[in-house]
């Protein structure tokens, strides 16, 4: 039992000296215990503080019911031990509950009791003894482990496959979703980048691990957003989009990873099989839709002997819907060819202003309400197929105009930038919103809106433009503004490489 009347045994009073002047402002609670730890000689402010902090002035004479807490047994097996091994003594986190004015108090407490030493560095019978309150820090972790825990169950009951990595890309967590799509469970600590069995690239490559999206993604410390196919070790490939990103600490320290992976296996086989009905479709249309438009000339050869000025005009019209009917059977097979990769593009160098000047003029024929302003200074040269640009000049232009049916002119330009020419079609049109920028381009896609008068279409355009530009080695982008108009742009290599 701790006794409390003060007596020092065998510490010399000099040694006591020391000890109370250096205590008594240090910032922890610390008691002096003389008599093998047994009773208590002196103790400081921040003692008094802990013990008793309802009190409105800590005196030096406190109420000594305080030291009853020395009593608690964790306190008394630190301070014995302390006292036996003659070394400092540690206890982390010891539950203590004061007893306040205003009710118990819980409190979680870092005991240190340290052997005291006397002028000659031998061990006397006095211990020091200082206690942190780490109550606040433990609570916090508490909290913090709390919400951890709850983060780890919502992952866990998520459709999507989510998984974590270390900052050595080590797999350190991953939900019942993700071994449903690896169709298999990985070492957890152990194995690296990703759980999945095998990857391969969408070409059918095969994709070392230290390769994969959430390798590229720690490695290179950015989010990236990826389509990938994920083998499991029964053979099945699942298709997947996956979106791993790094996450930081506090101070933007990188301390691992984490993955998003969205099984898109399903969707992917029903936008095939809609690819697939498509191609059909537009390849046995194709075959009646050229004979009637051979039927149509022929008609139209005979009319205009007539001189009927009406029914010209009629079979002018009937000939403009045919000639869209085709081009839109044309954009559908593509569309299938671009796909199974049956498009084959020339590598050749032609004059990319002569092109559009050509085109420009073809399309101005049937554009009524709208003036194409194209005046090149210079000739610009482009390498790549001179058809397949046409087409894609084509399907900008058409799109300029239908996009912008209160707008009377689209201005086109084109330059060369260092390797790359570059050609842009600007409309003063309806605008693309930010968030729909890059989506146009994907197929099918047609902007959202609410206007009800919104010109027809199949999505297919930009899609097919953009592959073909893609597989000529160019890029295709948009600049625009909501109701003040589009830049559409594309550039193709200048300069034929050996
Ligand atoms: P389609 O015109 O047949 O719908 P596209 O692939 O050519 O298909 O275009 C996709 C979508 O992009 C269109 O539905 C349209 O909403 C939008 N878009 C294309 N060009 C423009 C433009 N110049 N201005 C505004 N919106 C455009």
């Amino acid at each position: 039992m701790i006794d409390n009347s003060g007596t020092t045994k065998d510490i010399s009073a000099k040694v006591f000296d020391d000890l109370f002047r250096n205590i008594d402002h240090l910032p922890m609670a610390t008691a002096i215990l003389s008599n093998s730890g047994q009773t208590v000689e002196h103790v400081n402010k921040a003692f008094l503080a802990l013990f008793r902090h309802d009190l409105l002035h800590v005196s030096y004479s406190p109420d000594r019911s305080m030291y009853s807490y020395l009593n608690h047994p964790i306190v008394q097996q630190t301070i014995n031990k302390a006292y036996q091994s003659g070394e400092a003594v540690k206890k982390e986190r010891v539950q203590i509950t004061i007893a306040r004015a205003t009710g118990d108090e819980n409190k979680y407490l870092d005991l240190h009791a340290t052997p005291i030493l006397d002028h000659n560095n031998s061990p006397t019978s006095g211990i020091l003894l200082t206690i942190i309150d780490t109550t606040r820090t433990v609570e916090f972790q508490k909290q913090f482990g709390e919400s951890e825990r709850s983060y780890r169950n919502l992952m866990e009951t998520m459709a999507v496959a989510v998984y974590t990595c270390d900052m050595e890309g080590r797999v350190n967590f991953h939900n019942d979703a993700a071994v449903t799509l690896w169709g298999r469970k990985p070492e957890l600590g152990v194995e690296l980048w990703c759980g999945s069995h095998k990857m391969y690239t969408l070409d059918g490559s095969w994709m070392p691990h230290d390769q994969c999206p959430a390798a590229v993604s720690l490695k290179e410390r950015r989010a990236v957003k990826a389509e990938a196919l994920v083998q499991r070790p029964d053979g099945k490939m699942r298709h997947v989009l996956v979106f791993p990103r790094p996450e930081y600490d506090i101070h933007g320290n990188i301390i691992g990873l984490i993955n998003a992976v969205v099984d898109i296996t399903d969707r992917k086989t029903l936008e095939r099989q809609k690819d697939d009905f498509m191609a059909i479709v537009a390849h046995e249309l194709k075959t009646p839709i050229t004979s009637i438009k051979g039927y149509a000339q022929v008609l139209a050869m005979q009319l205009s002997d007539l001189g009927n000025e009406e029914v010209n005009q009629v079979q002018r019209r009937m000939e403009g819907q045919i000639n869209n009917l085709i081009n839109l059977i044309e954009k559908m097979l593509n569309a299938a060819r671009i796909e199974s990769g049956e498009l084959q593009f020339k590598k050749e160098k032609f004059d990319l202003t002569l092109l559009m000047n050509e085109v420009v003029q073809d399309v101005q024929l049937s554009a009524k309400a709208h003036r194409l302003i194209f005046t090149p200074t210079t000739s610009v040269f482009a390498v790549g197929d001179k058809a397949y640009t046409a087409q894609v000049i084509i399907n900008l232009l058409s799109n300029a105009i239908k996009y912008s049916p209160k707008a009377d002119q689209v201005i086109i330009s084109i330059k060369q930038e260092n390797e790359h020419s570059i050609c842009s079609i600007q409309d003063f049109g309806f605008g693309i919103s930010s968030d729909q920028k890059s989506t146009i381009f994907e197929k099918y896609y047609r902007v959202k809106t609410e206007n009800v008068n919104r010109p027809p279409g199949v999505g297919l355009g930009l899609y097919l433009s953009a592959e073909i530009i893609r597989q000529m080695g160019g890029a295709i982008w948009v600049e625009s503004e909501i109701n003040k108009g589009s830049i559409f742009s594309f550039s193709l290599p200048a300069l034929a490489r050996q």
